[in-house]
C-alpha cells in the first residue's frame, strides 16, 4: 500500500494518434474534427482510440 502509480499524461503536442493521417506539423495537413468521436473526444465513455481524447485529428488537406 502507499505506492504511487501515478499514470503518465504525454505532454501535449507532438504525439501522434491512430486516426491522424500525418504527423503534425507536416506540410498540406491540417486538423480536423475527429470523424470517429465528432470532436468530443470520447467514445463508449471512454478516450477516443482515433484522436486520442483530443477531439482532432491531422488530416491531410492538399488541394485535390
Ligand atoms: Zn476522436
Amino acid at each position: 500500500m502507499g505506492e504511487k502509480s501515478g499514470v503518465e499524461v504525454p505532454a501535449g503536442g507532438a504525439q501522434r494518434n491512430p486516426g491522424d493521417e500525418d504527423r503534425p506539423g507536416a506540410r498540406q495537413t491540417g486538423e480536423q474534427v475527429c470523424p470517429r468521436c465528432g470532436g468530443g473526444g470520447r467514445v463508449d465513455a471512454g478516450p477516443c482510440p482515433e484522436c486520442g481524447g483530443s477531439g482532432r485529428v491531422v488530416a491531410i488537406v492538399g488541394d485535390a
